[in-house]
């Protein structure tokens, strides 16, 4: 029997560790810029959890995890993006 091990990935925000369904991916991807849940290159994590994605500093962990300057228009992409995925819960990402 097989058993499924959780991929473990650790929130940029609050530093814990979730379940990789649990957490949204942000990507700096190498031809298409940031991206979310998709892409190839470097990616930070965060949790679901309204006080993370509306941390006041969120921009600034995501830059530095990502290593790189992101547009101000971002965070309202990321807050809309992050909002619809709180909506659907079971949307199977
Ligand atoms: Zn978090």
């Amino acid at each position: 029997m097989i058993r499924q091990i959780p991929v473990m990935r650790i929130c940029v925000s609050c530093r814990k560790t979730y379940d990789r369904k649990n957490l949204i991916k942000i990507t700096k991807d190498h031809k298409q810029g940031i991206m979310f849940q998709n892409g190839m290159g470097r990616s930070a994590y965060i949790c679901k959890s309204k006080k993370c994605y509306s941390d006041s500093k969120i921009k600034k962990k995501l830059q530095k995890a990502l290593k790189t300057t992101l547009d101000p228009e971002f965070i309202d992409i990321f807050k809309k993006e992050i909002t619809s995925y709180n909506d659907y819960p079971n949307k199977g990402i």
